[in-house]
């Protein structure tokens, strides 16, 4: 199927599910990311990709992104602010309304620090940005990808302002220890648990998962990088108890 067809597919899905909130009675409130009355409708199973605003297309873990970063950095707007692998509502409103956005995607075969596609190339494990050069650095579900999740945060620390933030979800289970998905040897990637894959905008194969987050992600990151990571209280006022444990937004503090 061609990407026209697929996106028709797609939005006649979302309308058929839209509508069928609309008739049950939807609970109407105001989104948190575009701030518009929206009700949330249910897409699928997994709640953390869930009920979408119909107004933006917003789900809750960018909406509880953007709370925290609206909390813990008012000011974003005038900041200079790194995402890698942007996607979806609020990368676009990053985009348009923080001045100094710097948005990054990762094209192995491609010089880095170049564009490529309208978006410049950059590894996380080793970036072409000056050390201190951001105020904050985002990234949404990117970190179950990088191979060498060591370097990623190192990297993250040294290009980040001294009093910089690092928000980052990233979808872990809080009740194992993390625990590589892969092994590399040299070139060749040794599968440990069977391969799982995430959407990648640029490419329809998908992302490997590397990683399989756990409960001791902030020793992790303390250990590799020196940087101090904590949970954001996230507010849902549309369903508190049943989004809140999905959800999660981590932020490390670069002293
Ligand atoms: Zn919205």
């Amino acid at each position: 199927m061609n990407k026209f067809w697929m996106r028709i597919k797609i939005k006649a899905r979302r309308f058929k599910l839209i509508l069928a909130s609309l008739l049950k009675g939807p609970r109407w409130t105001v989104c948190q990311l575009c701030k518009k009355r929206t009700f949330y409708y249910k897409e699928g199973a997994l709640l953390r990709e869930n009920k979408r605003c119909i107004r933006c297309g917003s789900i809750p873990r960018w909406r509880a992104m953007f709370d925290a970063l609206e909390t813990i950095a008012p000011n974003w707007q005038q900041l200079a602010i790194h995402e890698s692998a942007p996607f979806g509502a609020l990368s676009e409103k990053l985009a348009q309304k923080c001045r100094n956005y710097t948005p990054t995607h990762y094209f192995p075969d491609v010089e880095p620090g170049s564009m490529e596609r309208g978006i410049r190339n950059e590894n996380l494990e080793k970036q072409t940005f000056p050390d201190e050069q951001f105020d904050i650095v985002i990234t949404q579900d990117v970190l179950e990808h990088v191979a060498d999740p060591q370097s990623v945060f190192k990297e993250i620390a040294r290009t980040l302002k001294p009093g910089g933030k690092h928000f980052f979800s990233i979808p872990r289970d809080p009740s194992k220890p993390t625990e590589p998905r892969v092994k590399f040897r040299g070139d060749e990637i040794v599968h440990l648990k069977p391969p799982e894959y995430h959407g990648n905008p640029y490419d329809p194969a998908g992302l490997l998962v590397i990683t399989d987050w756990g409960d001791d992600i902030c020793e992790l990151i303390l250990q590799w990088a020196g940087t101090k990571t904590e949970m954001s209280p996230f507010s849902d006022d549309h369903d508190v108890t049943e989004t809140r444990p999905a959800v999660e937004v981590f932020i490390s503090h670069k002293d």
